[in-house]
């Protein structure tokens, strides 16, 4: 029979479309901060976040005064929690390796890790205080060697974040900008009167911000498209269709924008799933903005058999797939395109998003496809390095050189390897 749709998203992609016209809007603001600095920030600050403090950066003492009226359980957490992601950063960043080999006699190449020196962390907060995104970008930058990490996060609703702030602080941020959207990621890419520019961002965000760091690519280096969030569970039919309900809202409250699929090869999980569905969608406190989701881009997809389901899964690459089948590992076989991964019932998205150790900063819109997400990696430039001590492999790798620029027709490259054979082997110069 193939696949079916028991619930399909609403209309077309075209349709569901944010309205707005995002990319003229980033463009506007970033060329507006580009001719004015910190006047442009200011504006538009007090346009989109009614924000306009004397100064957006915190001082020492203002981070400290903020930290002092967060409930220490909450401290404690982040501190649990950045332990956490601490130690998977630092074994990731132990599988880097620099090496230097000798490719034949007196020819060495070698490559080294160097971190980036100055990067600007986003951490997302216009609806909620994404504190956990302040350990991923910021935290983890710290750990990749970066030496100067600045943090930019928007005020909630005209007020200072203090969870978020006293996570970025203990993260290692080394300057906190109160400052949210397009305007952070223009001025920190750009550089302004009062914040530095950065050499490279990282951190997600809603479409505005993930279009200004795709328009200031080039610019500055950035992680990756890391946009609204989104959520594919493939279950089997031994699954809990309340327990995949639970875990389908739990992304579709992020914002109004989160593609969600449930792909399943029991087409009773799948109903009994949409039932749940909207039981929760009555009681659930974020039901205003996770219905909005589910209804316009919540989808529920039957397919014969569970290959068939990690094959239509693998095509929609999703940032978030939670696997709630039999034999949970089989997925790390069966599919590739993903940006996390989550096996079984014990585990689920909300413990990447939010305290596992693992990085919740993710590929969205089927990036999955050429990348994975923010991990220490991203912050380190692997650089090449070569050193030719032997005169005789000089003078070869210069005839080499002189033939191959010139398949080309780089004359002067060739001249650079002929003049090695003509002083290494006392070839003869032709030109
Ligand atoms: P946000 O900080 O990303 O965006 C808030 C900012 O958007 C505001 O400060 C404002 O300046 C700007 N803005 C709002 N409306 C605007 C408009 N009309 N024009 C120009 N600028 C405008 O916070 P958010 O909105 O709560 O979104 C957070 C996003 O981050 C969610 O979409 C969530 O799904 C996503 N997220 C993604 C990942 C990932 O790894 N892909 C991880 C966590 C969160």
């Amino acid at each position: 029979m193939g696949v079916r749709r028991l619930k399909s998203k609403e209309g077309s992609e075209a349709q569901n479309a944010p309205k707005v016209d995002v990319s003229s809007i980033v463009k506007d603001v970033i060329d507006n901060i580009r001719a004015n600095g910190d006047i442009a920030v200011r504006q538009y600050s007090q346009k989109f976040d009614s924000w306009s403090p004397a100064d957006f950066k915190l001082s020492a003492k203002q981070i400290d005064d903020i930290m002092a009226t967060v409930d220490p359980q909450i401290i404690q957490d982040i501190r649990e929690v950045q332990h956490n992601v601490r130690a998977f950063a630092e074994k990731q960043k132990s599988s880097l390796h620099e090496f230097e080999f000798e490719i034949q006699p007196g020819v060495f190449l070698g490559q080294k890790n160097n971190p980036i020196e100055k990067v600007g962390c986003y951490i997302p907060g216009g609806r909620y205080p994404l504190l956990a995104s302040a350990h991923m970008t910021i935290l983890t930058a710290k750990v990749a060697g970066v030496k100067h990490v600045i943090g930019c996060t928007p005020p909630i609703a005209g007020k200072l974040p203090a969870a978020t702030i006293s996570a970025m602080h203990l993260a290692g941020a080394d300057e906190i900008f109160i400052l949210g959207g397009v305007q952070a990621i223009a001025a920190m890419s750009l550089g302004t009167e009062t914040i530095a520019k950065v050499d490279f961002l990282a951190g997600p965000g809603n479409a505005f911000v993930a279009d200004a760091k795709r328009q200031m690519f080039g610019q500055v280096g950035i992680d990756l498209f890391a946009g609204p969030t989104e959520v594919l569970i493939l279950a089997d039919e031994h699954a809990d269709p309340y327990m995949c309900a639970v875990d389908l809202l739990s992304q579709c409250e992020h914002g109004p924008d989160t593609p969600a699929q449930l792909i399943t090869n029991s087409e009773k999980v799948g109903r009994e799933t949409l039932r749940c569905i909207d039981e929760l969608l009555r009681v659930l406190p974020t039901a205003p903005i996770a219905s909005v989701s589910w209804r316009d881009f919540g989808e529920v997809i039957i397919t014969d058999t569970l290959d068939q389901a990690y094959e239509v899964a693998d095509e929609y690459g999703s940032e978030h797939v939670q696997i709630l089948t039999e034999n949970p590992r089989e997925a790390l076989q069966k599919m590739t395109n993903y940006g996390a991964i989550f096996l079984g019932k014990n585990t689920c998205v909300s413990y990447g998003d939010k305290c596992i150790g693992t990085n919740h900063v993710l590929p969205t819109r089927k990036a999955s496809r050429y990348t994975g997400g923010l991990w220490v990696g991203k912050f380190i430039r692997t650089q090449t390095y070569q050193e030719v001590r032997n005169s005789d492999a000089s003078g070869k790798l210069g005839r080499l050189c002189g033939r191959a620029a010139r398949a080309e027709t780089f004359e002067a490259h060739a001249r650079s390897g002929d003049l090695r054979a003509a002083e290494l082997l006392g070839d003869k110069i032709g030109w």
